[in-house]
């Protein structure tokens, strides 16, 4: 079993946008708050002795508000992180996982795809390159190249390219579950990783506004995606400012939702 808790459903700058006024930036509808993109995945429900390295809490991307996201979702721990890019609104959290170095006494590993891994070695430079002196608490990370699917604590994580404009980034498939977030397109090949096994039956995915955008699904191309993909149940995230929570899901086919901020998905 899995737990799915979307941390942040907004796009890049969230929602409210800073200086904004319209409708949805103003409104007081708490789904329509959104912090920046992550998901937390923690799994339970397995044999014990299927948590190799008692992998339970795995982190995708850490997001500009991955401490808000942290406090609010009560996070105890964070055992992994998944890379999808490392696109500001993805990474620049990565800071605030130093309190779970302390509390776990040990660095955390974090997975990416190869240029995934070496920028952020050139963006967080003072943590993989630290001067001799050790001063202030420096987070404690493992980077690890993503060559193909691996396991984390007893489950499969499949990695799943996907195109964000011209940029070839990461979705991550876990068993019937798929996080598909920053791209508007799925190549060939990936399709294949989505549908294998039974397929996935409950997915994730970017949908930033109704208007197509160059790096992003729009509500249209995400929908077609799902019925493609036949998943039971959608959850569209990335979201902007464009689109209300309440007045589009009214208007989305079943199975599909905007996904918001705390919301908790159980996975079979
Ligand atoms: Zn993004
Ligand atoms: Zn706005
Ligand atoms: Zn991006």
């Amino acid at each position: 079993m899995l737990k799915v808790t979307v941390l942040g459903s907004g796009t890049s700058s969230g929602v409210p946008a800073i200086g904004c006024e319209c409708a949805v930036c103003r409104s007081t509808d708490p789904r329509d708050r959104r912090l920046r993109p992550s998901i937390l995945v923690e799994v339970n429900g397995a044999a014990p002795s299927a948590f190799a390295g008692h992998v339970r809490s795995i982190l995708v991307d850490t997001s500009t508000d991955l401490r808000e996201q942290a406090l609010a979702n009560r996070i105890a721990r964070v055992d992994a992180i998944l890379f999808t890019h490392s696109h500001a609104d993805h990474v620049f959290g990565l800071d605030d996982v130093r309190p779970y170095n302390l509390r776990q006494r040990e660095a955390i590993p974090c997975y990416g795809d190869e240029r995934t891994v070496h920028d952020l070695r050139r963006m967080f430079s003072y943590i993989f390159e630290p001067p001799p002196q050790k001063g202030g608490g420096l987070p404690q990370l493992a980077l690890f190249r993503i060559a193909g699917p691996f396991t984390l604590g007893g489950i499969e994580i499949v990695p799943v390219p996907l195109l964000h404009g011209r940029l070839p980034v990461l979705g991550f498939r876990i068993g019937a579950f798929a996080y598909l977030t920053d791209c508007n397109a799925i190549p060939a090949e990936s399709w294949e990783l989505l549908t294998a096994g039974g397929g996935v039956r409950t997915i994730i995915l970017d949908a930033l506004r109704r208007r197509p955008h160059s790096t992003h699904f729009s509500v249209d191309e995400a929908i077609d995606v799902v019925s493609k993909l036949g998943a039971e149940r959608a959850y569209f995230t990335h979201i902007c400012h464009d689109l209300p929570h309440a007045e589009t899901c009214a208007r989305l086919p079943a199975g599909v939702q905007l996904a918001y901020d705390g919301l908790v998905l159980n996975v079979a």
